[in-house]
């Protein structure tokens, strides 16, 4: 108790950003700190949507999901897979588009990078309209991966993101405003 009400104590939240009437709940200080770091992976690994045995990688959305996806799958003994935003991967590569609020984006991962009937765990730091986090599960099927679950160190309330996600398991830690 005393280390999740640490842990929300250092999200910085940004009024405006990226644009006015948007509050940007910044991640980034959790990370900077060594109790934070260290109280974020065990969290996370001790609030998995499903036991470690029932899935083979994590698979972490660009860019924050880049952070601390690779720790927590070392700390499991599995690998990684990075979700990219388009264009970053050189050929070949599989993309899924999502609608944004104006227009689209797309994102990416390598043709091999997915076994087929590998079980993923997908993590980023914060899933709102669940757009990007159903694209990347899209993607992740695409590829001939099953998705095991979700893992999100912070939800936006009042947004039915988690709901787009279907019956896959998820959990969040913080749950934000
Ligand atoms: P969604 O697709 O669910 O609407 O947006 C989630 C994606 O946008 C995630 O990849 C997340 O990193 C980023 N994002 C959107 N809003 C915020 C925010 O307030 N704080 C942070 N840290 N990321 C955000």
């Amino acid at each position: 108790k005393e280390d999740a009400e640490y842990l929300v104590s250092l999200v910085r939240s940004v009024p405006g950003f990226p644009k006015e009437g948007i509050i940007f709940r910044d991640f980034m200080p959790v990370i900077a700190d060594p109790r934070g770091l260290q109280i974020l992976i065990a969290a996370i690994a001790e609030t998995l949507p499903v036991a470690p045995e029932q899935f083979d990688a994590v698979a972490g959305l660009e860019s924050r999901g880049f952070l601390f996806g690779p720790i927590l799958a070392a700390q499991l003994g599995k690998g990684f897979i990075a979700v990219r935003k388009a264009g970053k991967l050189p050929p070949e590569t599989i993309g899924e588009s999502y609608d944004l609020e104006y227009g689209t984006a797309s994102v990416e991962i390598e043709t091999s990078a997915v076994a087929h009937g590998e079980r993923v765990l997908i993590v980023d730091d914060l899933i709102a309209t669940g757009g990007t986090a159903k694209a990347a599960a899209d993607l992740i099927e695409k590829a001939g991966g099953k998705v095991a679950g979700f893992s999100f160190v912070m939800r936006l309330n009042g947004l039915d993101g988690i709901d787009k996600l279907g019956d896959v398991p998820v959990t969040s830690l913080i749950s934000m405003p």
